[in-house]
């Protein structure tokens, strides 16, 4: 039988891998238990080593080589007892993956045989080489290494593999030269630029705490699941994680009867399992539920700094993949695995604040205190006017380009939703500062209080890209397989970039006088929003008026990945990134390089795949089929019947022009694949063709003999 029909047949053939203990092991109990925690390094350092350590991870300072080593020899004992035998440290490429190179802890005794050691030196910096992976120019592989550099803000932690386990030590990855390249490096740095810009407001408006105002980021995680029989069979989905082909299945996602219905047990089984071990990992995962498409689920963690964040959403994707298996599925986490289905997207809320300041995006109760939010609101609105471009480079992608604008996610144009409230608010003040004749309430900054704000579901709009939440912007547009590193340096800067304006024309206003402070807030809002209100959009942006709108207000509409991208390489760009010190011109231009290659790369594997699907399975299928319809026909034509050539005419059209596509495919994919634009004009619509082609033969050829696992079965059996 066909290797769909043995898919079936073992998908059938699930069983259970038997229960998780709750009981005994609560999951308060497990919580960290593989993590070189803050209470682990409490527990296990010297007091004034433990104290010095903590002074780098709160407050930046520099690490001493005694610290260093105290901690390196803990660290490798701590280990050691979880049956660790070697260390890696884990580094985020430009790939958008995680990296690690292995060493052993083990060192000769000078006697023959070995102990384990750790040293203060490793710990702190290694050099994997990993000069295969892209550096946009950068370095070249025969220049000098590249270097791994721990991060003392992310917890060290333990992997396990039923043979043994692995101590992980999270790490920037940068040049000789001290380029970054990786995506922590940059993370780090843009929460620095944050940091010092918040502080010059809350300064202005009394609070001159000293803690570190830190990014905090809460990725919510959709993906798919279906089972590994079907995976495997689909050449496409293991390859390039989408389906190439595939007729929709009679029935999709129109009764919404998935979205939020119960969870079925093999899938409750596979998230209970992956929360536990993701708890066990120190990652705090907090929902789950169903989504839209049949076959789509989603998980989400409580926020945490944007840098730990970061690292934890690269372990909840490794998680998901790796208990998955163990459930007998497979979890993609590509942005449209299924045409004419929902896709996937990363929901990054995003906010900024510390222990001493609180949530600073959080409204507050008293005048005082609204004013301050209001006036981080506003950066956020200048930020995002004038980087709206930049936005939108940071979530482009060969996958996210089938999402983003499909009237299912949010339109590839950017524009911040802020709740109708808030949105009064913000008219009032514009209004009252261009002492407007409308005689609606003007709201006076400083005297006035704001209205509860909304916090509830009823106020979202799921159709904006962004969007204020109650105390948070969510940034809807990441796709489900982006690392999020890229969207939070991107907005960490861009809000610091805004900070830094705010600042500097209320320091100047308010000089000594600090009552003058809410006058000021009252003219810089106002000129804020005179300037970048335009970016506040509060209707439906699936709506054909939003995209004619938006083309009024002058607001850019990046289709695609080619016209997404050149945004990193603009002007005002630049400047900023290399003015608060977060990525140099040459490193943003090896950004740049590396996600046009990784789009065309993407694009040229999809290809291959589309056409050696379509000839070695599909068209090898229709001729089968056409062969038995033509063969029927003969033989009672030789008996004296008559066959009716309707269903004969029709396979026998769909192979021709389906042959056709594959020429105009092969042609096409033979040089384009180089360039962006001539992907997404000739490369992208010649693999569609096949597939329109390839999907008609599926809805008439016999069943027993089509090859592909199917819509139906992919999305159903479970
Ligand atoms: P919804 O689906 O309604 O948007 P979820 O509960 O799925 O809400 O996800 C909300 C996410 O927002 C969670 O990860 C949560 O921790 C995060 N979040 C809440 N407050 C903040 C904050 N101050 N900064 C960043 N993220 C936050
Ligand atoms: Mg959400």
């Amino acid at each position: 039988s066909s290797i769909r029909q043995a898919a079936i047949a073992s998908a059938l053939r699930y069983q259970s891998p038997g229960a998780l203990e709750f009981i005994e092991k609560t999951p308060e109990s497990v919580f960290g238990e593989n993590v070189f925690s803050k209470s682990v390094m409490k527990k296990r350092l010297p007091k004034p080593i433990y104290k010095s350590l903590m002074q780098t991870i709160d407050a930046g300072e520099k690490l001493d080589s005694t610290v260093a080593d105290n901690v390196a020899s803990a660290m490798k004992d701590w280990a050691v007892e979880k049956g660790a035998t070697h260390y890696t440290h884990v580094f985020y490429p430009l790939t958008g993956g995680t990296a690690e190179k292995h060493d052993s802890f083990m060192a000769p005794n000078g006697e023959g045989g070995t102990i384990a050691a750790f040293s203060g030196k490793e710990l702190c910096q290694g050099e994997p080489d990993g000069s295969s992976f892209p550096t946009g120019g950068i370095r070249q592989t025969h220049e000098a290494r590249g270097y791994t550099i721990w991060d003392v803000t992310s917890p060290a932690y333990i992997l396990e593999n039923p043979n043994g386990t692995t101590l992980c030590i999270p790490t920037a990855f940068v040049s000789w030269t001290g380029e970054a390249l990786d995506k922590k490096t940059p993370v780090l740095r843009s929460m620095r630029a944050l940091d010092e810009q918040a502080h010059r407001i809350t300064k202005l408006f009394g609070h001159d705490a000293k803690a570190f105002v830190a990014s905090t980021a809460g990725p919510e995680q959709e993906y798919f699941l279906i089972d590994k029989s079907f995976f495997y069979g689909r050449p496409d989905l293991l390859t390039s994680g989408r389906t190439l082909f595939g007729a929709a299945a009679p029935k999709g996602q129109e009764f919404d009867d998935h979205y939020f219905g119960a969870i079925p047990d093999r899938v409750l089984s596979f998230m209970m399992d992956s929360e536990r071990e993701l708890f066990r990992l120190g990652v705090p995962i907090k929902t789950r539920h169903n989504e839209v498409a049949p076959g789509q689920f989603e998980l989400a963690p409580m926020f945490e700094t944007a840098n730990v964040a970061t690292d934890h959403q690269q372990l909840i994707m490794m998680v998901l993949k790796k208990v998955a298996k163990k459930y007998g599925l497979e979890c993609l986490t590509h942005e449209k695995p299924f045409a004419g289905l929902n896709g996937s997207g990363k929901h990054v809320n995003w906010s900024l604040g510390s222990s001493e300041h609180g949530n600073l995006l959080d409204p507050g109760d008293t005048p005082h205190e609204n004013a301050q939010f209001l006036v981080f609101c506003a950066a956020v609105i200048k930020a995002v006017y004038k980087h709206q471009g930049l936005l939108r480079a940071v979530v482009a992608s060969a996958g996210n380009d089938h999402r983003l604008g499909a009237n299912e996610a949010p339109p590839a144009i950017i524009s911040i939703f802020l709740g109708s409230q808030l949105a009064d608010v913000f008219e009032q003040i514009k209004i009252g500062g261009a002492k407007s004749s409308i005689p609606k309430g003007k709201l006076e900054v400083g005297v006035d209080t704001l209205p509860p704000l909304d916090k509830d579901a009823g106020d979202r709009n799921r159709t904006s890209p962004f969007a204020f939440t109650g105390n948070r912007f969510e940034f809807r547009a990441v796709g489900s397989n982006f690392s999020i590193a890229g969207p939070l340096v991107a907005m960490n800067t861009i809000v610091a970039e805004a900070l830094d304006y705010c600042a500097t024309k209320l320091e100047e206003a308010v000089g000594d006088d600090q009552s003058k402070l809410h006058g000021a807030v009252q003219s810089l809002l106002t000129e804020i929003m005179n300037d970048c209100g335009a970016i506040i959009f509060n209707g439906d942006g699936y709506s054909e008026d939003w995209h004619v709108e938006a083309e009024k207000r002058g607001l850019l509409n990046l289709k695609s990945t080619p016209d997404a991208l050149p945004q990193l390489l603009e002007p005002a760009v630049k400047e900023m990134f290399s003015k608060y010190g977060v990525l140099s011109e040459r490193e943003l231009e090896s950004r740049y390089e590396t996600y046009v290659e990784q789009y065309c790369m993407t694009v040229r594997v999809e290809a291959n795949l589309t056409k050696k699907i379509a000839r070695t399975m599909i068209f090898p299928a229709a001729i089968r089929y056409q062969r038995e319809l033509a063969t029927t026909c003969a033989n009672l034509k030789a008996v004296g019947y008559d066959f009716d050539t309707v269903t004969l005419d029709k396979v026998t059209g769909l192979v021709k022009n389906l042959q056709d596509a594959i020429d105009v495919l092969a042609k096409a994919s033979e040089h384009d694949c180089e360039d962006m634009t001539e992907c997404v004009n000739d490369v992208l619509p010649a693999m569609l063709k096949v597939r329109e082609y390839a999907d008609k033969l599926e809805a008439i050829v016999a069943d027993d003999i089509w090859p592909l696992p199917t819509y139906q079965e992919m999305l159903f059996i479970k």
